[in-house]
């Protein structure tokens, strides 16, 4: 096995750079070790192999250095380069003080308080919403050209602390088309028959594991970790959850596995989550869970459901906990607090569902009056006079409002329309425009 000190020179392959090694930073288990290394002013991740035939790894190498460049969220092989007949890559380093491990989408972050406790602190939904779309976005690149990469955990994806970008390790385990079939991944991202050693890891392979992440990071728990998993068993217990019998908690036609009961958290936000969301992990645990891989919810089809649940949610303002517009109850289910609704826009006689207001929402006539040469009215905003939400006027059509006293005022492009829940908008002097919401 070739091991490289510090001081080291290796060069590329290509003869066009050479790089000097500063320090072992990650030992393989068994694939290889990575070091870190400079050249000139720029610092590098170099990756040495010390197992597999060198030719297919090369090979590989050299089509992921294409294959990479699709997104700059892949960290992929930039040089690759060859020590006494071990080959390896040079890949973009991500400090370790920039970069952290993606698993805070599930463990949350510490926060340090005021008497010195530290306690955990899930992030806000909107938070993580935003990052899973940027995860998606990334493995849709890779899905939609049948690429997988075969090992999709928490720890081969990290978030940029300062700039909340993304990156994703370890892309020398994708392989294109078929593969002999191996134990590879980590135990409960990985999908039943792959874990049994009946199937190669493929891009559908990719789908489940993001989609056991993604319940996790949402809901908390593992979607196939119910109340199974606390009886009593001859086999091995993760061997029998995962791979063997697993059976998806919230499977509508066997109840056997439901979470239980002390998982008050995770039985709350089954109940609370929209039904296309469920909808989408059902397809992936029960419909897709074994050799009808293809109905398991796709990357592409992740991104909309992602976008959706962005839309659909509001906070409660007491507790901070996330709720749903469609299966919100009159009270928040974690401080009990009665739940105010965010105020939504919308018009009369119209079949369009109207828009909630948020600060910097886009208000378009598609949302409002109909779909067909939609153009944008007005730009929420906050007013520097009393901090509340107010209506910026983008659009040249003339804008009344008129408020329940029978006060009426025009507006124009530029002006800010100050929102009256009781108060009636016309625009164009035809469509009529009202605020809803409040308390439900
Ligand atoms: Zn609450």
């Amino acid at each position: 096995m070739t091991k490289l000190k510090k001081g080291d020179v290796v060069r590329s392959e290509d003869g066009k750079r050479e790089f000097i090694v500063d320090a072992l930073i990650h030992t393989g288990t068994g694939q290889g070790d990575v070091y870190k290394v400079h050249s000139d002013k720029d610092i590098f991740a170099l990756k040495l192999f010390h197992t597999g035939d060198m030719n297919i790894l090369k090979r590989q190498m050299h089509r992921l250095q294409l294959r990479g460049r699709a997104s700059a969220a892949f960290v992929h092989p930039l040089y690759v380069v060859n020590v006494d007949g071990n080959v390896g890559y040079v890949m973009e380093f991500l400090s370790p003080e920039e970069y952290i491990s993606s698993s805070i989408l599930f463990n949350g972050v510490e926060r340090v308080l005021d008497n010195g406790d530290v306690i955990r602190e899930e992030l806000p939904l909107y938070q993580k919403l935003g990052l899973w779309k940027l995860i998606f976005e990334a493995i849709k690149i890779l899905f939609d050209a049948d690429i997988s990469l075969g090992d999709v955990k928490y720890d081969n994806i990290k978030i940029n602390k300062n700039t909340g970008g993304i990156k994703i390790l370890d892309t020398d385990t994708a392989v294109g088309g078929k593969a002999k079939a191996m134990v590879r991944g980590t135990i409960g991202f990985m999908e039943p028959l792959v874990m049994r050693g009946e199937k190669a890891p493929n891009k559908y392979s990719d789908a489940y594991s993001l989609a056991v992440m993604l319940y996790m990071s949402l809901i908390s728990g593992h979607p196939l970790r119910g109340r199974r998993y606390h009886e009593q068993c001859n086999q091995n217990i993760d061997v029998y959850t995962f791979a063997t019998n697993p059976v998806y908690v919230y499977n509508k036609k066997d109840k056997s596995n439901r979470p239980a009961p002390h998982e008050k958290r995770t039985i709350a936000r089954l109940k609370k989550y929209p039904e296309y969301f469920l909808e989408a992990m059902h397809r992936t645990f029960v419909d897709g869970l074994f050799e009808d891989e293809t109905k398991r919810t796709t990357p592409g089809e992740w991104l909309e459901i992602i976008d959706r649940l962005y839309e659909d949610h509001f906070i409660c303002k007491q507790c901070g906990e996330e709720h749903f517009f469609e299966t919100a109850e009159r009270n928040c289910h974690v401080c009990g607090t009665e739940l105010e609704l965010p105020i939504k826009l919308v018009c009369d006689g119209s079949d369009r569902s109207g828009v909630y207001l948020f600060n910097g929402t886009e208000v378009w006539t598609g949302d409002l009056i109909e779909k067909e040469n939609s153009y944008q009215l007005f730009k929420v905003v906050v007013s520097d006079f009393d901090k509340k939400f107010s209506l910026l006027c983008t659009s040249t059509q003339p804008v009344t409002l008129e408020l329940k006293n029978g006060f009426s005022k025009d507006f124009g492009r530029g002006d800010i329309i100050p929102i009256f829940l009781d108060s009636k908008l016309t625009i164009s002097n035809k469509y009529n425009i009202k605020f809803i919401g409040g308390t439900k």
